[in-house]
C-alpha cells in the first residue's frame, strides 16, 4: 500500500523546531521580564545577552548547526545595541519588526510566482528533491497553502507594528513567544492543506513524486 505524502513522517524534525525555538526565544523573553518587573535597561540588556550565551553553549554543546548559532548571537546583539543607543526599551523589537516588513510583501510574491518557502520548506524536511517546481499541482498546492501562514505573519506585523507604535514593550515580547508557537501550527497545518490539495497526484509508490518532475530519484545539486 502506497505510503502518501504526509507530516507524520516529520515529527522528529517538527519537534526539534520546537525545542529550538523554544530555546532560542529565551533572550528575547529574558530582556522582556527583566524590563517589566525591573525597569532597568541596562540589567535587562545584560540580562538578555547572558541568554543568548546561554543558548549558544546549549547549541554547540548538542552539535546544533553553527551558522544559526552565530545567527542567534548576532541577532541579540543587534536588538541590545538598538534598545541601548536609542535609550528606549521598545527599540529591542525593531530588527524583527524590520525583518516581518521586508519578509510580508517578498513572501507574496514568492507565493504568487509559484516559489512558495512552503515548498522549499516541506522538501528539505522530507529530503525530497528540490524539483518539485517543475510539478504545476505541487506549485499551485503550496501557493495556496501559503496563504493561510502568510496571513497569519502580515496580521502578526499589523499587531506588532501597532504595539511598537504604542510602546507596550510585555505585550511585543509576549506575542512573539506565542507567535513562535503559532507559526509552526501554521506551517504543520499548511502543510496538510498542500498533501491534501496534491492528493492522488504523487506517483504511488513514491510520496512526494510524480511523473512532472525530471529525473524524480535525483536532488536538484545544480541550484543551492
Ligand atoms: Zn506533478
Amino acid at each position: 500500500m502506497a505510503d502518501r505524502t504526509t507530516t507524520s513522517d516529520a515529527a522528529p524534525a517538527l519537534r526539534e523546531r520546537l525545542v529550538v525555538g523554544a530555546v532560542s526565544v529565551s533572550p528575547m523573553l529574558t530582556f522582556t521580564v527583566l524590563i517589566s518587573t525591573t525597569k532597568s535597561l541596562t540589567a535587562a540588556a545584560c540580562a538578555a545577552l547572558i541568554a543568548a550565551v546561554a543558548v549558544s553553549v546549549w547549541r554547540v554543546l548538542t552539535g546544533r548547526p553553527t551558522r544559526t548559532t552565530v545567527a542567534v548571537i548576532a541577532g541579540v546583539l543587534l536588538q541590545v545595541t538598538f534598545a541601548t543607543v536609542s535609550g528606549d526599551a521598545v527599540n529591542f523589537f525593531l530588527p524583527r519588526l524590520a525583518w516581518m516588513v521586508l519578509w510580508s510583501p517578498v513572501q507574496l510574491v514568492l507565493i504568487l510566482i509559484g516559489r512558495a518557502p512552503l515548498g522549499w520548506a516541506v522538501a528539505r524536511l522530507r529530503g525530497q528533491p528540490r524539483t518539485w517546481r517543475q510539478c504545476s499541482v505541487r506549485r499551485r498546492a503550496y501557493s495556496l497553502a501559503s496563504l493561510l501562514p502568510w496571513s497569519l505573519a502580515t496580521l502578526e506585523m499589523v499587531v506588532a507594528l501597532w504595539l511598537y507604535a504604542h510602546d507596550q514593550v510585555a505585550l511585543l515580547g509576549g506575542t512573539e513567544v506565542v507567535t513562535n508557537i503559532v507559526h509552526l501550527l501554521a506551517f504543520v497545518a499548511a502543510w496538510r492543506i498542500a498533501v491534501r490539495l496534491i492528493g492522488t497526484h504523487d506517483a504511488p509508490d513514491q510520496p512526494g513524486l510524480c511523473g512532472c518532475m525530471a529525473e524524480p530519484g535525483e536532488r536538484f545539486a545544480g541550484s543551492r
